[in-house]
């Protein structure tokens, strides 16, 4: 937060009177740094991440610029367009600009995918003030004349870089071209990579730049820790880390839908409760999973990278990457979803053989190694090693299975890793009989029984290097 006040960045009483009732008193930075130059109608190219107060840095000046002038709505037609990657991003600025815009006789609506179009057109019908609405259902109805967009003189672009990822950029520009070229733009993205820089150049005029919290030191607040683990093993892993109470309200992050519903699957039958939100779910369906992790009825959340954006769920306890993201920004979006609002957090990330050019790409961006705690501890040695299987001729380690004197049912501590057990670079030593490249890709069913009670990842993080070692590309 800042020490200056809404009142002093220009902000009108009517917004202020409703963010008091929202208790907020101070503008966090961003919203200090953009509200007066957004304010005066300068384009503006944001440099920021949910949790930020960015959806307020850009909605509040909306509202005041289009409560200052009347102008009587046109049918079909919106007076400023907020463009968001997802339904859920959509959903939550929608719900924003419902909240600043309280005491004021603005009308606005949220046009997304996955639903039936009806309600969408009939809501357009008679034109809207604010239009919030994801690329493809917009451009979609814009094509069967059912939204109109050339006297929409307002544009945002939230999270930029999320939308290029999911491939919306011929849609933006599509939709942009049908713009007046005299107009205000806003760009909001957490990275700005050569392809938003190209976008932005395109889209603003002579923008001010705005740039908030770097990444990196938002997730120094964080304890990231990798477990270096066969992706077939990575289902009993998780089942073990589950066993602590201590992770009491989880997001698990998959890169394919598939995946996330087969971890929830694999953990409601578990016993766990947990909910499964991505893109191939209804709104219905999405909304239901969200409220029941938020009201705590699902402990676990399983999550694609883009159906969790603009997810704002305070308290949670640990992010688990299931999966690592290919790439690295990704990985810091997914464990900005702990430590927010200043508090610390857990982060935990399986790595497979397959995906340690992912952990090297994280590492390098966030300029730090992850914690390595050793997996092959923690799995103890009640667990068969699974039988070599060459997968084409001559590939591959003979047979071995392991020694003797696995016991099974007895789990080692496993605090302190002992000598020789991690590999030069971080990995757990190949456990004879395991494949190179960590075996298959798809992590089938495990092998273990019932996981144990072993004290595992506790809430409250140890030092960095106790019971672990630090990567190399440190
Ligand atoms: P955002 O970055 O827009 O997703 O906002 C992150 C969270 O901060 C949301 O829960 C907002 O409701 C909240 N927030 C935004 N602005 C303020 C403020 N000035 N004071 C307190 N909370 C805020």
């Amino acid at each position: 937060m800042t020490e200056k006040t809404f009142a002093d960045l220009g902000v009108a009483e009517p917004l202020i009177r409703a963010l008091g009732d929202a208790g907020y008193t101070h503008p966090t930075p961003i919203q200090a740094q953009s509200i007066p130059a957004l304010l005066d109608g300068r384009d503006l190219l944001g440099l920021a991440q949910t949790g930020t107060g960015k959806t307020a840095a850009f909605t509040l000046p909306i509202l005041q610029q289009l409560a200052a002038v009347f102008e009587k709505r046109q049918p079909k037609q919106a007076r400023a367009l907020i463009l968001a990657p997802t339904r859920e991003l959509v959903v939550q600025i929608a719900k924003s600009i419902e909240t600043y815009g309280r005491h004021l006789k603005l009308r606005h609506t949220a046009i997304f995918g996955g639903v039936n179009q009806f309600r969408q057109v009939r809501a357009m019908q008679g034109g809207v003030d604010i239009l919030v609405a994801t690329p493809g259902r917009l451009l979609d109805l814009m094509n069967q004349r059912h939204v109109d967009l050339r006297r929409t003189s307002l544009l945002v672009l939230d999270e930029a870089d999320r939308m290029l990822d999911m491939g919306f950029v011929r849609d933006v520009t599509k939709i942009v071209a049908a713009m007046p070229k005299e107009r205000q733009s806003l760009l909001f993205s957490a990275t700005m990579p050569k392809s938003i820089e190209h976008l932005a150049a395109e889209i603003l005029s002579d923008p001010v730049r705005v740039e908030v919290t770097p990444e990196v030191v938002t997730v120094d607040r964080i304890d990231q820790r990798v477990l270096h683990v066969d992706g077939k093993r990575k289902r009993e892993l998780l089942a073990k880390l589950l066993d602590d109470a201590d992770l009491s309200r989880v997001i698990i992050f998959t890169r394919t839908k598939h995946c996330a519903n087969r971890v929830s699957e694999q953990l409601e039958k578990s016993g766990v409760a947990a909910e499964a939100i991505h893109g191939n779910k209804s709104q219905g369906a999405r909304q239901r999973a969200l409220d029941n992790f938020r009201n705590g009825k699902a402990r676990v959340l399983v999550a694609t990278d883009i159906a969790a954006r603009g997810i704002d769920v305070s308290d949670i306890t640990h992010v688990i990457n299931y999966e690592l993201p290919n790439e690295p920004e990704s990985y810091v979006h997914r464990i900005g979803r702990t430590a927010r609002a200043g508090r610390s957090g857990i982060a935990v990330s399986f790595c497979d053989a397959a995906e340690r050019g992912h952990l090297r790409s994280i590492e390098r961006l966030t300029k730090r190694p992850l914690t390595v705690v050793n997996t092959t501890e923690w799995l103890g040695e009640q667990i068969e090693v699974p039988a070599y299987t060459p997968s084409r001729p001559g590939a591959g380690r003979p047979n071995r299975r392991k020694g003797g004197d696995a016991q099974p049912g007895k789990r080692r501590h496993f605090g302190k890793p002992k000598g020789g057990e991690t590999a030069r670079n971080g990995a757990p030593k190949r456990e004879g009989g395991q494949k190179r490249d960590g075996g298959p890709k798809r992590d089938g069913a495990g092998r273990s029984g019932k996981p144990g009670a072993g004290k595992h990842m506790a809430g409250k993080p140890r030092s960095r290097r106790e019971g672990s070692h630090q990567s190399a590309g440190a």
